[in-house]
């Protein structure tokens, strides 16, 4: 019963043709993705080849238009196979332009959107997580006050100076779309989201980090040094950029939520078919009661994961009916949503472990993979303590106490 109502024929379609990607192209071989960069580019060139990438653009660049549902979709039937795939999936098919189409910002648009329409994988990236503290730089309650990557109006061009940490597809993405502030006692005011094409003089990039999980993609340092770029590439100006960076950090909670629905699933799924026939007391051990109840509450917390994803991917689809996503509590709503799904994607991982006994670590067994990828969706965008902020200041102003 996977909420039928709320897909048209379309999505529906895009479903079935990614879970079956998915089955083929990603469950078989994720050992030999996860040591070989090379195969996991095969892998998404099919999948910009059957037409993923550009899904996430207007037409009237070569895009498909797509739905913020399909968008979820396709993150969570490909987190079945591998979250790191799921990840640069949404990134490149138009989260990191979300910013620039939500004010039609015709000159950034112009500039870096026509190649993720061009039918060859292209990369994109969010520079956030300032060096000094990501936390810091993702806090809604500090208003921008946290943010140390500056940027500097020198006659028709900003100059940017900072460093980023972990940034996914940093050194090898087109454009870089950049957390600043112009100001730090300016507040909100100075918050500036500038995108920076990738060959602009200054802008440099750290080793790619070695990690547990997402391994399939890649994450690094960025630094700016006297970077400079044409005023117009900055997304829409004071205060509205800030509007958009808050929504940017808890609406695309809708996108991590959708790649913890899929590898929860994807967990449940394995400890179901293990427990059918691992026998324990003489019987499959999922016959057992205290078994059967673990199973349940599996089962019940992915129900709930996956209406709030689409109940959310909905609403994104209809700002006609819920106003700007940028309101307290559009932020609200998507971040809590972000933090259940974090929240209990790691329980139920940590809870299958406990029905597999020795298996679930097994690197010889699918399950570990599963162990391992889950845990990124309580961790980035701030993490869960700063996610947990922005659910509350749909209720109330939480104060800045810095
Ligand atoms: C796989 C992966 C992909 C990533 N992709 C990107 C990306 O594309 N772009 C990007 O910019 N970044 C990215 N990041 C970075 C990620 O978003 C940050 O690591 C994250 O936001 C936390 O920043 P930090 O590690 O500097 O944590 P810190 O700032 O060091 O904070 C550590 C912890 O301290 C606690 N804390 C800090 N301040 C407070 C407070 N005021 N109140 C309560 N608790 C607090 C929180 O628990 C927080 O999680 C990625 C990271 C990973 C691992």
């Amino acid at each position: 019963m996977n909420l039928e109502h709320l897909l048209s024929k379309e999505e529906i379609q895009i479903r079935d043709s990614i879970r079956e990607f998915t089955k083929k192209e990603i469950i078989p071989r994720t050992k030999e993705l996860e040591a070989d960069y090379g195969l996991v580019e095969e892998v998404h060139q099919k999948l910009v080849d059957m037409k993923v990438q550009s899904d996430g653009y207007p037409s009237e660049y070569g895009g498909g238009d797509g739905s913020n549902t399909a968008f979820a979709i396709i993150a969570e039937e490909l987190a079945k196979g591998d979250a790191g795939i799921a990840l640069t999936v949404g990134i490149n098919m138009g989260i990191i332009l979300k910013p620039a189409m939500l004010v039609k910002n015709k000159a950034v648009m112009d500039k870096f959107i026509p190649a993720f329409c061009s039918g060859k994988l292209t990369y994109a990236c969010i520079s956030m997580t300032d060096e000094a503290g990501g936390a810091d730089s993702e806090n809604p309650c500090l208003a921008g006050s946290g943010i140390t990557a500056t940027a500097t109006l020198e006659g028709d061009e900003y100059v940017i100076n900072g460093s980023k940490a972990w940034p996914t597809h940093a050194g090898i993405a087109e454009c870089y779309l950049t957390v600043c502030t112009t100001d730090p006692n300016a507040g909100d005011e100075g918050v500036a989201l500038i995108y920076v094409p990738k060959d602009t003089p200054g802008l440099t990039f750290g080793e790619p980090e070695k990690k547990m999980l997402c391994k399939t993609s890649i994450n690094g340092a960025v630094y700016y040094d006297n970077v400079r770029v044409p005023k117009e590439f900055r997304v829409a100006g004071p205060g509205m950029d800030a509007n958009i960076y808050h929504f940017f950090e808890g609406g695309t909670g809708w996108h991590s939520s959708a790649i913890a629905l899929g590898i929860a699933e994807r967990a449940f799924e394995i400890v179901l078919d293990y427990t059918g026939t691992r026998m324990g007391g003489f019987k499959p051990v999922r016959q057992h009661s205290m078994v059967a109840g673990i199973l349940a509450d599996m089962a019940i917390a992915l129900d709930m994961m996956r209406a709030s994803v689409y109940n959310l991917s909905y609403m994104l689809d209809h700002l006609d009916i819920y106003g700007p996503p940028w309101s307290p509590q559009f932020i609200s709503k998507a971040a809590a949503t972000r933090t259940f799904a974090g929240d209990k994607a790691v329980e139920i991982v940590n809870k299958g472990a406990e029905l597999l006994g020795s298996m679930a670590i097994s690197e010889d067994f699918p399950f570990e993979k599963c162990l391992r990828d889950a845990k990124i969706t309580q961790l980035w965008l701030g993490g869960q303590q700063i996610c947990r902020y922005r659910v509350i200041r749909g209720y109330y102003d939480l104060k800045n106490w810095a």
